[in-house]
């Protein structure tokens, strides 16, 4: 198979090409790619250069591509197909799209998308960037590209507990994020799942949503007297009971069940554990973290490393995907505004040297 990167095309009835981000077609399209041309119609050269390389194609990858796009920049989208919101059925709370299914707002996004021709899209990982004299060298899949502005918006991925059922009801039944699923089980029975500071805090946050919660650590609570008086003078029960397995249908909980064969009748769960970054992209080129593990960046998202900008959930700022998606805007933005600025100012001093010279 000839050398190069290898990008989806933009025949609007080639259906893998199109596919959501992450789905099963998308994702055999993805396997065919590194293998065959076929549902590949389009082949980049090795060491192609690119105004801007944007790593993950989630809500802050996609709304980047599109202010770029519009910007007339040469645009690199890449991804591996691992969107944090893998589990989740519908995406609440972005406005004019409230409810609708991810996959499907990656669709709109992507046809949208076509609109820009210098807008291309890679289904492969992004293994290492290295800052060379004019950007970055960045290896995409097996090949490598070159651009002169970075954006690593490759966000988190939930770290779920072993426990039986967890897994199977995440995204239906177990949320991360009330703000994103609170409002479907306002004023039901709904449990916490989490620990010492993150369970207490995850147990008054969802006091918005329901006066019915009982706060599961699964064992020890590790709280102080004042966290357990607090919580009790909410009327939130905590169970330091070990968690043996949840009962559900397939989607829906039913009972969470203990090891000492009790059980609770709940309807949700909501949990607070940590989450990790997707990628090493970020701390590999040398970019500064907050004391909360996300990426420090200053305005419009750039980040301590020139050339590197930042959006979505690797920030940790809040996390929720019409955030992402305007911290996507803002880097575009600022992206946008190095890039001319450089060129501008480039085109200044050539046209000194050739006066210079003609002077001579
Ligand atoms: C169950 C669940 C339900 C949710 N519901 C809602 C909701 O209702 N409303 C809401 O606003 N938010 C919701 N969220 C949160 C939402 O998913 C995130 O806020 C949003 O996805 C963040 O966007 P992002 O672009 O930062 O990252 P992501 O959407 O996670 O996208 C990052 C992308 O980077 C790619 N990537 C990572 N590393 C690499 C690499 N090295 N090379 C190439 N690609 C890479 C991944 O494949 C992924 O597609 C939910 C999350 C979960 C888990």
């Amino acid at each position: 198979m000839a050398p190069g990167l290898h990008v989806l095309c933009r025949e609007t009835d080639c259906a893998p090409c199109h596919a959501p981000i992450g789905s099963l077609a998308w994702r055999a399209a993805r396997q065919v790619a590194s293998t065959s041309t076929e549902y590949v119609h389009e082949r980049m050269s090795p060491h192609e250069h690119f105004d801007v390389v944007i790593v993950g194609v989630g809500p802050a990858g996609l709304s980047a591509a599109l202010i770029l796009g519009r910007c007339c920049r040469k645009v690199l989208l890449c991804d591996r197909g691992t969107p944090r919101s893998w589990a989740s059925k519908s995406m609440h709370g972005f406005i004019a799209h409230d409810g609708i299914p991810p996959a499907e707002f990656s669709n709109v996004a992507s046809k949208e998308l076509h609109r820009y021709p210098c807008v291309s899209f890679a289904p492969v990982e992004v293994t290492h960037a290295k800052p060379e004299k004019r950007g970055f060298a960045v290896t995409a899949g097996d090949s490598t590209v070159h651009t002169r502005k970075l954006l690593i918006a490759t966000g988190l991925v939930d770290d779920l507990p072993q426990i039986e059922g967890f897994k199977a009801l995440f995204g239906s039944s177990v949320f991360q994020c009330p703000y994103c699923d609170g409002w479907e089980y306002r004023n039901r029975p709904v449990a916490v799942y989490g620990q010492r500071h993150r369970g207490f805090e995850m147990a008054r946050a969802l006091t918005a949503w329901s006066r019915d919660i009982v706060l599961c650590t699964d064992g020890p609570a590790y709280m102080t007297a004042d966290q357990r008086h607090q919580l009790a003078a909410n009327d939130i029960q905590v169970s330091e009971r070990r968690i043996r397995c949840l009962q559900h249908d397939g989607t829906r909980l039913s009972h969470i069940v203990f090891d000492d064969g009790t059980r609770l009748s709940r309807e949700a769960i909501f949990f607070d554990l940590p989450s990790h970054a997707q990628s090493c992209l970020a701390a590999q080129l040398g970019c500064t973290f907050t004391h909360e593990g996300g990426v420090l960046c200053n305005k419009h998202e750039a980040t301590n490393v020139p050339g590197v900008y930042v959006a979505g959930n690797i920030i940790r700022n809040v996390q929720l995907s019409i955030v992402a998606a305007a911290e996507g805007a803002t880097a575009a933005f600022g992206i946008n505004l190095a890039l001319t600025r450089e060129d501008f100012e480039g085109r200044i001093g050539d046209r000194s040297a050739m006066t210079r010279s003609a002077s001579h």
